[in-house]
Formats: structure tokens, C-alpha cells, sequence
């Protein structure tokens, strides 16, 4: 296991959508491993393999950051089956440190994608766990928190972060 730098906003692997694992195989359990470890370390509850500049549609949530390991949740090319009604709460990133913003999510999703076994995993989820689904798997679409932000709200903060990425100067 390793830890792997966690990319940060302006990197191209984060504003482009992520390919399809076509087989999992031990270089996909190796990347989850690390992704597990990254994401304990940073602390986050959740992260996206192109964070950590991997564009491949893997996904790792854990709502206890490693104090109980039946929250953990690994998704191989997770999908949404059904979304419905709206929450709002403020969210951040590991790569946008510093800053936050309370997007529109689902108040309820159900989710599927594979295990690293190959089994098909199904998830409905309400709170947090929906919202922590909803934001990582827009990272495998390409998407960050700050895109879904209202007009206005999205442009002035763009315009902070762009000039974060140009300086390289982020918060840790
Ligand atoms: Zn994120």
C-alpha cells in the first residue's frame, strides 16, 4: 500500500470524465488499496481514483475514516439506478482544500457497481452516505462540487481557484 499525492483543481484528469474498468484485476486491488490508505490519511470519507491522477470510474466512501470497517465501501464503475427529492449542505474536497459550497444533491439515491470480487453491490442511501455517492461519482464524470454551485456562487469562486491552480499555492 501506498499513499498517492491527491490532485488538486485545475489538473486535467479532474475535469474530464473517467474510463470504464474493463477487469478487475490486481492493479485495480493495488489502486484501491492506496485510494483506502490516501483517503484515511488526508482524512476525507470519500475519494475518486482521478484524484489521485488514475482517470478510471473507481470510487471508495467510508463514512468513519477507518474506525469501522463495515462502513467502507469500494464501487468499480458505480452507476446511479434511481435518484430522487433534494438536500442541501455544505460540502468540501480534497482537491479543492480550503474551500467548500453547498451544492443541490438527491435526498436519496440507489447506486450499483461491482466489488473487487466482481460482484454487483447495490446501495440506497439518504444524508451524508447519498451525498458522498452523489460527489464521487460526479468526480468520475468529471465534475467538482464548485460546478454544480449556483451561477454566481460557481464563477467567483472559479475565478479564486483558477488563480489557486496558476500559483500552485493550496492550503493543506
Ligand atoms: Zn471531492
Amino acid at each position: 500500500m501506498a499513499l498517492r499525492p491527491i490532485v488538486k483543481y485545475g489538473t486535467p484528469v479532474l475535469h474530464a470524465p473517467s474510463h470504464a474498468v474493463p477487469s478487475i484485476d490486481d492493479g485495480i486491488r493495488k489502486l484501491v488499496q492506496d485510494m483506502i490508505e490516501t483517503m484515511h490519511a488526508a482524512p476525507g470519507i470519500g475519494l475518486a481514483a482521478p484524484q489521485i491522477d488514475v482517470p478510471l470510474r473507481v470510487i471508495v466512501v467510508d463514512l468513519s475514516v477507518g474506525e469501522d470497517k463495515g462502513q467502507l465501501i469500494t464501487l468499480v464503475n458505480p452507476e446511479f439506478v434511481e435518484r430522487e427529492g433534494e438536500q442541501r449542505h455544505d460540502e468540501g474536497c480534497l482537491s479543492v482544500p480550503g474551500y467548500g459550497g453547498s451544492p443541490v444533491r438527491p435526498a436519496r439515491v440507489t447506486v450499483k457497481g461491482l466489488d473487487l470480487d466482481g460482484k454487483e453491490r447495490v446501495y440506497t442511501a439518504t444524508e451524508l452516505l447519498a451525498r458522498a455517492f452523489c460527489h464521487e461519482i460526479d468526480h468520475i464524470d468529471g465534475l467538482l462540487f464548485v460546478d454544480r454551485l449556483s451561477p454566481l456562487k460557481r464563477d467567483l469562486l472559479k475565478r479564486k481557484l483558477k488563480k489557486r491552480a496558476k500559483n500552485g499555492d493550496w492550503e493543506e
